[in-house]
């Protein structure tokens, strides 16, 4: 991969980054219900809508997890190679998905397995 590139990769990653780290403090606020004991007949909703937030939150969290490991591959500059045949990942999937550890191929096989 060339080094302009990378570059260009790893900013939008840092810009990723920032903008999921964002959006979980939101959660983190969001979900501080306090002593809120006006809506108690709202508690039903609350619940669902929590539920939501939850599966939200993993999400994001997930996402973080896989923006830092690409980050980190990028500083022990083993980004863009594949994590399960070393190959190089195709620079039109790491446009879509700068974050991706693995190639296309493999990919397509942990979908199947999956
Ligand atoms: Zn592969």
């Amino acid at each position: 991969m060339k080094k302009e590139e990378q570059k260009k990769l790893e900013e939008q990653l840092r810009s990723q980054e920032k903008k999921t780290k964002e959006q979980l403090q939101h959660f983190k606020e969001g979900l501080d219900f306090g002593n809120d004991t006006d809506h108690l007949e709202e508690k039903a909703d609350e619940t669902e809508e929590f539920g939501t937030w939850i599966g939200l939150k993993r999400i994001l969290e997930h996402q973080l997890d896989r923006i830092r490991h690409a980050l980190a591959k990028i500083g022990v500059g083993s980004y863009g190679h594949c994590e399960r045949c070393g190959k190089e990942i195709e620079p039109a999937l790491l446009d879509i998905d700068p974050e991706s550890a693995l190639c296309m191929s493999c990919k397509k096989k942990e979908g199947k397995k999956r």
